[in-house]
């Protein structure tokens, strides 16, 4: 606290003048540490798939005349392998979107990544009998990726879809504003306390790292969806009650009138 870290460098110009540059090096101290403890982070959820891959391995062969036991490693070797591809997935996308402006904005039709979400996590909600609503139609279009915002949509039903009981309703709404178009994923489900609302969004953060390991989450879906939105000029928001349910919305900036998909903007 109060400490500045600076990089001063003094240049002697003439016998009565001289160059002095104070770097200021707290932004960049800052990133290292963000950096490392995300480096800490990964090598740590590595460590647990890899670390029971090991050990499942192991009781495979120390059971092999027992043909029941290696058929129950073996699917939960299946699990954690299924872990680690998830891990690598969203780090993989994760790295993508750090950062990176939309590299290609091109006119997005609301409705059909609303299609296209909901077609992508058809099994799952079906595995967790689960009824999927789509809202109707608001022919909104807006500027940049359809597949970052297919994604960053799939994540936020994944969840919906992953923490609510068996047999309930998830449903997907957009509504058009003059600005802006909100699309609202409304589960009910067991719900965020207040207090970790504002945390979910960061990378690794779990309410309950128990039940996530069930569902073979990575930790890593709302700081996706946070980097999708942040790149096309938007925000996600959550609103929640323990026990009820959550709705997380994703508000994005229309695209200028006129433009449709199929344009491309100046
Ligand atoms: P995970 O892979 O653990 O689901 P996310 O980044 O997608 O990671 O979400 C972070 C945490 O936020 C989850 O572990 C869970 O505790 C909470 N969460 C996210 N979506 C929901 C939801 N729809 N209902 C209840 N809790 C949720």
């Amino acid at each position: 606290k109060g400490v500045i870290h600076a990089r001063v460098r003094v240049a002697t110009l003439s016998p009565t003048a001289a160059l002095v540059i104070v770097e200021d090096l707290s932004e960049a101290l800052r990133l290292d540490a963000v950096r490392r403890d995300f480096v800490a982070n990964v090598s740590h959820e590595l460590k647990t798939p890899v670390g029971a891959l090991s050990l499942l391995a192991e009781a495979v062969q120390s059971a092999s005349d027992d043909p029941e036991a290696v058929q129950r490693f073996s699917a939960r070797m299946q699990v954690e392998s299924r872990r680690l591809t998830n891990l690598m997935n969203d780090l993989v996308d994760l790295s993508r979107l750090q950062g990176a402006e939309v590299a290609q904005a091109e006119p997005v039709e609301v409705d059909r990544v609303v299609a296209e979400a909901v077609d992508a996590t058809k099994l799952l909600a079906g595995s967790r009998d689960i009824e999927v609503v789509i809202g109707s139609p608001v022919g909104a279009v807006v500027l940049g990726s359809e597949a970052q915002l297919v994604m960053a949509l799939r994540n936020l039903l994944t969840n919906a879809i992953a923490y609510s009981p068996t047999g309930t309703r998830v449903v997907v709404a957009a509504r058009r504003g003059d600005q802006a178009v909100e699309i609202g994923v409304t589960d009910q489900g067991i719900g965020i306390p207040e207090g970790e609302q504002a945390r979910i969004f960061e990378r690794f953060y779990r309410v309950d790292p128990a039940r996530s390991r069930i569902t073979g989450g990575t930790g890593l879906g709302l700081a996706i969806v946070k980097h999708v939105c942040v790149n096309h000029g938007g925000e996600c928001t959550v609103w929640s009650v323990e026990g009820e349910g959550s709705t997380f919305t994703l508000r994005l900036p229309l695209a200028p009138a006129g433009t449709t998909e199929g344009d491309t903007p100046q």
